[in-house]
């Protein structure tokens, strides 16, 4: 029984179908988490200002470019 012995026959370096399944399941949920977690931190930093005057949205908490305050 020259060769048979251990079990480097097959499954040891090769990636097969059910790992790659496993590697994008686990990413997916990753980025899920990632996303759930920019929510919860920033709830209303995201939301954009509209100008009163002019209806464009503000750019940072500085007044408007049309002259109307912020
Ligand atoms: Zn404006």
């Amino acid at each position: 029984m020259p060769c048979w012995s251990g079990s480097r026959n097959g499954s040891s370096g090769r990636v097969t179908g059910s790992d790659m399944v496993k590697v994008v399941t686990l990413f997916l949920i990753g980025m899920l988490v990632l996303a759930l977690f920019g929510r919860l931190r920033m709830p209303g930093r995201h939301r954009k200002a509209r100008c009163p005057s002019c209806g464009r949205p503000l750019i940072g908490p500085g007044p408007c470019g049309c002259g109307a305050r912020g």
